[in-house]
Order: structure tokens, then sequence, then C-alpha cells
């Protein structure tokens, strides 16, 4: 069968039967491949991951820096310029062109390199049989041939070609946009079936939406359909967000505004007398220096160091603009097992009828969905917590968990699902007979047994969950031969017993729930768990003051408020609750106008992780299927990381706000220096070529550094900002004006004095463009602190801003003193009284800034 052993040609396998499939691949389903086998295959096809950007996608990357009207603009500038004479000038316009596409492109690699290194810290693992055993291995190590078993809530590992079914269904929209899951099976079809209508296969990145399936891997990597349309789709993906996107646009009007007052500069110039060249590069220079061309791509950047700091943290950001929305979360709901507690499962209490005890263990061995597996000549429990909690139990009270499957080999499953909060199994006896398993919920187990006491069973029950214990009940039932899902709603149970598992709260979550709350943010509780065990850890961890208190609301209460949750989303504490009351519950809060943020691990939690504003998943428990559909994966499934990434989030968002303040008034000013000479008639104190040199070098020295401001020392301690407040709110407004303005008289008082003192052309102008940036530079250190002044502020220690400033100071120096620069720029060397007179101006400009906060101090953000 060559058709499948090459990865190139693995499109026959859904015409081949099963036996067909399995003899070409040369592998056994209850075997697997053998490791070595395996090892052998993995040389020759290579890793199951796709292929890395190649270098196409990089030219076209950079050239798409210069598909920019502003680009074009300049580039037409430069050409007229030069047809002009003037190629000095036309020089520096190219220069800046380039420089401009290069710091794009650097600037855009990096945020996508954070990116791409982020989503190959959560690594994708796969349930595979080599050797007889099941074992988890990397997605990365899949071969063809691989036996795989996989379960709802898992991203298919690889092309795979199904063996046997159980309910299986898989969710293919990333292939074929059908957002209905499709029902699989393992028949062969006939050739050339459509992709979407291949039933008997199952491909790379799809995920299962329901049931399970044994299934044999006919492709891996590149050669997976998913492969061939990552081709295709290659390196288009731009990096954008809300916010981006937002401000492009804010850009755009601007530039509208900019060019018509370049246009209107153009002919005033024009009707002065002003030669056409000059007033042209006027214009072009007015154009480029108030444009804030760099405003999209740094926010892009502000957002990636956001996404790199979250992730030391151990939140990973799947989306860029989770970053931005972090920072505005007003309630985080989390659920309860794994997140606020340690997920570490010890059971303290077997409950039984007199002498009841070791059948209740047995069920929990047998009716189990951890695996036992060989290691080091020592059997090693893999799987759920809760699982692995109930062979320890058995251990302990001297069984071996390993015989007893094999002296009652499994006969039939229904795998635990959060939905239904039951198991159930059916096993063989030795003498042909067989024996059924009930595992889950008390409720649901009690629903399903004849002849007992439930009023006894329940009251254990509330005992147990009222210290915060994990109660599951056990039920033993008479199988018959149908499949164990038809049984399970009318089986006769017998009741075995309940196992209570203690599951500490994690320490550092109970000051992550403080921090929380000092910061404004409501945190809730939502779990599958029992209302008092919910209760319990709700007050361990400081969600609630007291038990006692405690509002708690289960999914039957809010089944019976009847879709009229508004008031109900007020609760902290919700225990038994559906996925679809999750989703409710979202649209409940964000329609009371909150930004929510959501935890989720099932797989049918990915509705709720979509909706809510931040959808969070476990990268540890948890399934691929939440994962795909939060914007941000807790590596470490705690809590705190979870406060961690919205202080995080707090940070990027001041950080934004003090680029954008800072980068406007500076872009405006600059334009403004021509606007107000052409207009008044004046000589230009700064010519274009040198406004060009500000631009270019100002907003990347200075205004990126802002990038790297650390967090403020109250960023926790004050309320969440309101979802609705602008970025551009009024103060800011106010201070982009106050700041263009002073820029645009520093420059002019210092260029009249330097003539006035009898300094030439070149020296006034040289002055006039060390102030211009000496102010600048001081407004960047009032920005460190946008609210208040910086003196009260005390922010923290920021050596990119040093490193900025001394590079900017370096490079004026160089502007000023150096010939080559004299003649590129008509700058001339300067005495100290010019640098007096600019240091003078940064200081005024400081104290001024600084005046204005302490007059509006106690209204910030106003
Ligand atoms: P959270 O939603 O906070 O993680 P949880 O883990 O209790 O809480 P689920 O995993 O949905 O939520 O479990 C719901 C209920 O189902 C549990 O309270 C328990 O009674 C039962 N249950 C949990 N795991 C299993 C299992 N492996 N087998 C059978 N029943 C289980």
């Amino acid at each position: 069968m060559p058709g499948i052993q090459t990865p190139a040609a693995p499109v026959d396998a859904y015409q081949l039967s099963t036996v067909e499939v399995m003899a070409g691949l040369g592998v056994s389903a209850d075997r697997g491949l053998s490791s070595t086998e395996a090892a052998g295959r993995l040389v020759r096809f290579g890793p199951n991951t796709l292929a890395p950007e190649r270098g196409a996608g990089r030219v076209r990357r950079f050239l798409a820096q210069l598909d920019n009207p502003l680009i074009y603009v300049l580039l037409v500038a430069g050409a007229v310029t030069a047809a002009f004479g003037g190629l000095v000038d036309a020089g520096v316009i190219a220069g800046v062109v380039v420089v401009n596409a290069v710091i794009g492109y650097v600037q855009e690699s990096r945020a996508r390199k954070a990116l791409d290194a982020l989503s190959r810290m959560v690594p994708a693992e796969a349930a595979v049989v080599r050797d007889g055993e099941t074992r988890r291995v990397p997605a990365a190590e899949l071969v063809p041939g691989d036996v795989v078993s996989l379960a709802a809530g898992d991203q298919v590992p690889a092309d795979v070609r199904l063996v046997d079914v159980r309910a299986f269904e898989v969710d293919e929209s990333v292939l074929t946009g059908e957002s209905l899951p499709v029902v699989k099976g393992t028949d062969r079809l006939p050739g050339a079936t459509g992709l979407a209508d291949r039933t008997n296969t199952a491909h790379a990145g799809t995920v299962v939406s329901r049931g399970s399936a044994l299934a044999v891997v006919v492709a891996t990597g590149a050669a997976t359909q998913l492969g061939a349309i990552e081709r295709m789709v290659a390196g288009t993906e731009a990096v954008a967000t809300p916010l981006t996107r937002k401000l492009a646009g804010f850009a755009r009007q601007l530039s509208a505004v900019i060019v018509v007052v370049a246009a209107v500069v153009f002919v005033v110039g024009l009707s002065r007398g002003m030669p056409v060249a000059e007033a042209f590069t006027a214009v072009v220079a007015l154009a480029v220096g108030a444009i804030p061309e760099g405003l999209p791509a740094a926010v892009s950047i502000v957002l990636a160091i956001g996404v790199v700091r979250m992730s030391r943290r151990r939140a990973v950001v799947r989306h860029l603009p989770a970053v931005e929305t972090l920072g505005g979360t007003t309630v985080i709901c989390t659920d309860k097992t794994g997140t606020l507690t340690e997920n570490r499962m010890t059971v303290t209490a077997v409950v039984s009828a007199a002498g009841g005890e070791d059948e209740c263990l047995v069920a929990g061995v047998l009716c189990n969905g951890a695996t036992l597996h060989h290691e080091d000549g020592e059997w090693v429990a893999d799987g759920d917590p809760t699982e692995t909690a109930l062979f320890a139990a058995a251990r302990a009270a001297g069984m071996d968990p390993a015989a007893l499957h094999q002296e009652f080999p499994r006969a039939d499953v229904l795998p635990f699902e959060s939905a239904r909060r039951l198991m159930a199994t059916v096993h063989r006896r030795h003498d042909g007979t067989r024996v059924g398993y009930l595992k889950g919920a008390v409720e649901e187990v009690l629903a399903r047994c004849d002849h007992l006491d439930a009023e006894a069973v329940l009251r254990h029950q509330r005992a147990l969950a009222a210290d915060g214990l994990r109660v599951l009940a056990f039920a033993t039932f008479d199988p018959t031969t149908a499949p164990v899902e038809t049984q399970i709603d009318s089986p006769h149970a017998t009741f075995l017993g309940l196992q209570a598992m203690h599951d500490p709260p994690r320490p550092q979550a109970v000051r992550a729930v403080a921090a929380c709350r000092a910061a404004g943010v409501r945190v809730k509780m939502i779990t599958g768990d029992h209302a008092d065990t919910a209760r319990a850890i709700a007050a361990a961890v400081g969600i609630v003051d007291s038990a006692a208190e405690a509002r708690v609301l289960t999914g039957v209460d809010l089944t019976n408020l009847d879709g009229d949750l508004a008031e109900a989303a007020g609760a902290d504490v919700f225990a038994r609750v559906s996925p679809e009351q999750k989703l409710a519950l979202v649209k409940a809060l964000q329609d009371r106008g909150h930004v929510v943020a959501m935890t989720g691990d099932g797989v049918n939690d990915a509705p709720a992780l979509r909706r809510a504003d931040i959808g969070v998943a476990m990268g540890a428990g948890g399934t691929d299927a939440a994962r795909g559909a939060a914007d941000m994966v807790l590596l470490d499934d705690d809590f705190a990381t979870i406060e961690a990434a919205v202080e995080e989030g707090r940070g990027v968002f001041d950080n934004l706000r003090r680029f954008i303040a800072w980068t406007v008034p500076t872009n405006i000013g600059e334009g403004l220096v021509i606007v107000a000479a052409v207009l008044l008639g004046a000589t230009l104190p700064i010519v274009p070529v040198q406004i060009l040199w500000v631009n270019m070098t100002t907003a990347v020295f200075l205004g990126l550094t802002m990038a790297f401001e650390p967090k403020g020392p109250g960023i926790m301690s004050r309320p969440p900002r309101p979802p609705d407040r602008p970025l551009l709110t009024r103060t800011l407004l106010w201070r982009i004006c106050m700041v263009g303005a002073l820029l645009v008289v520093a420059a002019f008082v210092a260029f009249r004095w330097e003539i006035a003192a009898g300094g030439s052309m070149a020296e006034a102008r040289a002055t006039a463009v060390n102030v211009f940036v000496c102010v600048q530079i001081a407004y960047l250190f009032s920005c460190r602190s946008l609210d208040h002044p910086l003196l009260s502020a005390r922010p923290g220690r920021n050596p990119a801003l040093w490193l900025g400033i001394g590079l900017t100071v370096g490079l004026q120096l160089l502007l000023t003193y150096l010939p080559a620069m004299n003649t590129l720029f008509h700058t001339a060397p300067v005495g100290p009284g010019a640098w007096l007179l600019a240091l003078g101006a940064g200081a005024t400009a400081f104290v001024l800034v600084e005046l204005d906060k302490v007059l509006r101090h106690g209204r910030p953000g106003s």
C-alpha cells in the first residue's frame, strides 16, 4: 500500500478498509508501533510539525512595509525634490523611507517571533499506543502508522484513518468552514469523496466534539490537509488588534486633515513667493512630521512586550488584543478544581454500608478513566487526579489496581463527561458473566439506584462537602450486552458508597483573590462541583467572607430563573453549572457593562470562552478544544496567574497611553512649526530635512522607551478603568494641544534669539532643533506619569529611557558638530549659550506640564 506510506500521498486511506490501512502501514491496533520502528519512521518522515516560514515570506513582509500611502507620498516627494536638483534632500527622504521600512519590519518580526515562541510553550500531546501500551507523547513525535486514541476535547494531532469509533463527532470548521460537528464512522468510502465528506478520516487541527475513537495516523506534518492549507496562507496573517485598528483609523483621519492643511500651506507659500521646490519640500516635511506613522506599529510593540512580560508570569496570550483587554477586566469567573485548588486529590473518607467498603474501592479502580502503564518496573497511573486518587485509595487498602484490571477486563465504557457528571464501565468476569459500575456526582448516581435511604446518603454528602471535600458516589449494576450508553438511564443499580477527596486550596490563590478584590475586580467561582464543596472552598480562598453567608446559586436555581439572569449574576459562587449556563452568565455580566474573564476546561466550554472578553484555558489540565477557543492559556493552571496577567495588562495599557500621549503632540508640533512659519510669512526655524531627522530619531529612541516603563506601584490598588473610557481622554487631548503649542513656541523663540544674538542661519536652526528635541525629552519624563505629578508618582527604573535619551543626545551632538552632518542637514556648531537655551526650554516645558497636572490633580482621567 505504497500510497499510504509516503506522507506525500496519504489521500487514498479513506478508500481502503481499516484492515487494509493497518496492514499497509505495518501496524496492529492493539500493539501499535514498536518504539524502535517509531523512531525510525520519525527520522524518515520528519517531525509532525508544519514547515517554518520560508525566505519568500520575509521578502514579501519587507515589501509590505512600503505599501503605505505615506511612503508613496514620500517617494513622489523625493523624486520631485531630486528633479528640482535637491539631491541631498532627496537622499535624506530615501533614507527615511528605507529606515522606516527596516524598523517596521524588525519590529513586526519581533512581535511575530514572540507570539510564535509562545504558541510553542503549550506543547500538544497525543495518546498513542506503542509497544502495546497507551502513553502520551508530544504530538510532534507522531509518525505514520501510529495508533492514537482520541477523546472529546482533543485536537486531532495528524491526519488519521478511524479504526473504531464511539459516538464520535468532530468539529471540522478550521478545514471546511462547516460549524456543525460531523458524525464519523469507519466504513470505507468510494474514490473521489470530497474532503468534507470523508467520514472515516479525521484531520489534523480539527477538534473532537463528542465521543472517542481509535485511529491510525496516515499523514503527519506538512503532508496533512492542514499543512497544505497552511502553505497556501503562510505569511498573510497580520498582527492587528481592535486598538491598533482604532489607532490606525485615527492616524488615517489625522493624515487626511494634515494633507488638507499641507495643501493650504502649499498654496499660501506659493502666493507669498516661495519657490515651488521649497514650498513642496516644506509641505512634505509637514506631512511626514505631523503624521504619526509609527503609531500602529508601536502599539503592536507595546502589546508584544506585554505578551512577553505575561509569559514570564506563566500566562500565554494567544491573541494580541487580549493584552489590552486584560487590563480592563472587571470580573473574573474562575472554576474551582485545579485553578483555585491544587488538583492534588487524596481520598480521605470512604463511606459505605457495613462491609461494602472494599467493593466501593474496587468500583473506583475499575470505573476509572486513568491508565496504568509500566515504568522502571513499577505501575504508574496517568490521568485526571480525581481518577488516580481512586487508584491510590485502593492501593492504600492493600489492593492491586493493575491486577484488578487484568482480572476484570473492560468490555465497554462511557467516559466521564462534565455535562453528564457520570462514568460507567462494563467488565467481564472469568466465568463469562459481566458486571457494571457507575461513578459520578452523588445526585446522578443516586438517581440510578434502587432500594436505598437517599436522605441518609445526602446527609453524609453534605457533611463531607461542608469540609470542602469533593464527593463521588459509586454503584454497581447488572449490564446487558447492549452498548453501555443505552443502559445508563435506567440501570437499576445498587449503591456501593461514597469516596470523599481532599484537594487543598492553592496558597497563592488566597493572596491573588485578595489582590483582585483590592483592585476592584470581582472574583466569581463557577464550578461543576457540589454547592457545599464550592461554598467551603470559596470561603477558604477568600472569594466570600464566610461560608455561612455566601450566596450560592446552583444550576437548578439558574434554570428556575427562566433566563432572567441579570440579578443572579451578582452572586459570587455558582455550583453544578452547565456549560450553557456559563455562557448565559458571561452574557448577563457583559450586559451589565462588565469586562469578563472566564476560565474553562471542557470541550463544551468553548462557546463561553469565545464569548468572554478574555477566555482563559488551562495549559496543564483542560482540553485542546478549550485552549483553541481561549485568548489566554495558564501554563500552571493557577488562579494567581490570571491576577498577574491582569496586573500586566494594566501596565501595558498605561504604557500605551504614555506612548500616545508623547507621540501625538510631538508629531503635531513638528508639523505646526512649518505651518506657522509659512502662514506667518516667517523664515522657517526648522527646515524640512531637519524635521525628517527629528521625526526619525526621536520617534524610535524617545517614544518607544515608554513601552518599557515599569508598572506603577499602585497599579493593583485602583479600580479597573471604566470599559467605555476612551484612549484619548479630555485631559490627554488638552495635554496634546498644550505640548504641541509649547514645541512650536520653543522652536521660534530659540531661532529668533540666536539670530538676534548675531548667529548665522545654520546656527540658529541648529539651536532651534536642539531646543525642540530638549522639550521632547523633558516631556518624555512627564509622560512617565500621566495623571499625577512625576515627583509624587515615583516611577520605577527604566534603563531603556536613559539609553534612549543618551542616544538622542549623542545624535544631536553629531548633527551639531560633525561637518558631514552640518552639510547634509544645514546645521552649524553652536556655543554653550545655545545649549543653556535648550536646557532652559526643556525645564520650562517640564514645569508647565507638571503644573498642569498639579492643577488637575484629583481629577485624573477626566
Ligand atoms: P470545576 O468546574 O471547578 O473544575 P469540577 O472539576 O468539580 O469543578 P467537573 O469536572 O465538571 O467540575 O465535575 C463535576 C462533577 O462530576 C464533580 O463534582 C464530581 O461529582 C463528578 N466527577 C468529576 N470527575 C469525575 C470523574 N472522573 N468520574 C466521575 N465523576 C466525576
